[in-house]
């Protein structure tokens, strides 16, 4: 990337366990703030149901994602709960910076700390359950895993949840409006809800 620190600046990232609400939280922003652009990734996992390709994700085969890698095409990349490859396009993080548009990213924590190591200027947000039982309820609640899906991110999950410390900020996701508008505020926009 040509210039790291102008980049930097414009870029947010939001991590947090499977389930806490991420992609709730990330999507209402989308939808109120068109300020903010939501990094589109990419992923080697199937679309559930209701999911578009280039909106939710771009999504790919292996092969496809492997090449990526290889071009060196990924600001960074990870296998995500043992099974899916999931990544941020470099250039879908230059596009949108030099459009001069808040980025947001919206990635697991091995990701997070490769941007951290890239992009250290950027501002790392956690979203975290407001209790460890919520967080299972949320997970079970919304049917989308088998039970031996949610077992393996739950495992995930608990080790997550004990990498808080190591971003700059920690926003507790009880109501989602509220979390969102707490996250456009940390990226220096007046929230309009909540
Ligand atoms: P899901 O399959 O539920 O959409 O996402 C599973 C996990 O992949 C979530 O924790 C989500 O944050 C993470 N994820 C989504 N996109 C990316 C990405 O571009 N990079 C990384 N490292 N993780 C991602």
């Amino acid at each position: 990337m040509a210039d790291h620190s102008a980049e930097a600046g414009s870029i947010t990232v939001l991590a947090g366990p499977t389930a806490v609400g991420k992609g709730t939280v990330s999507t209402f922003v989308r939808e109120n703030y068109p300020e903010v652009s939501l990094s589109v990734s990419a992923t080697t996992r199937a679309p559930r149901p209701g999911e578009e390709d280039g909106v939710h994700y771009h999504f790919l085969s292996h092969e496809q994602f492997d090449s990526y890698i290889e071009e060196g095409a990924f600001l960074e990349w990870a296998t995500v709960h043992g099974l899916n490859k999931y990544g941020t396009l470099k250039h879908t993080v230059e596009a949108a910076a030099r459009a001069g548009q808040k980025v947001l990213l919206e990635i697991d924590l091995q990701g997070a700390r490769q941007v951290r190591e890239a992009l250290p200027g950027a501002h790392f947000v956690f979203l975290a359950p407001p209790s460890w039982d919520e967080l299972v309820r949320r997970l079970v609640g919304r049917g989308t895993e088998s039970p031996e899906e949610q077992q393996r991110r739950l495992e995930t999950a608990r080790l997550e949840l004990a990498a808080e410390s190591e971003f700059d900020q920690t926003i507790v996701n009880e109501h989602v409006e509220t979390a969102a508008a707490e996250l456009v505020q940390s990226m220096g926009i007046t929230p309009r809800t909540a």
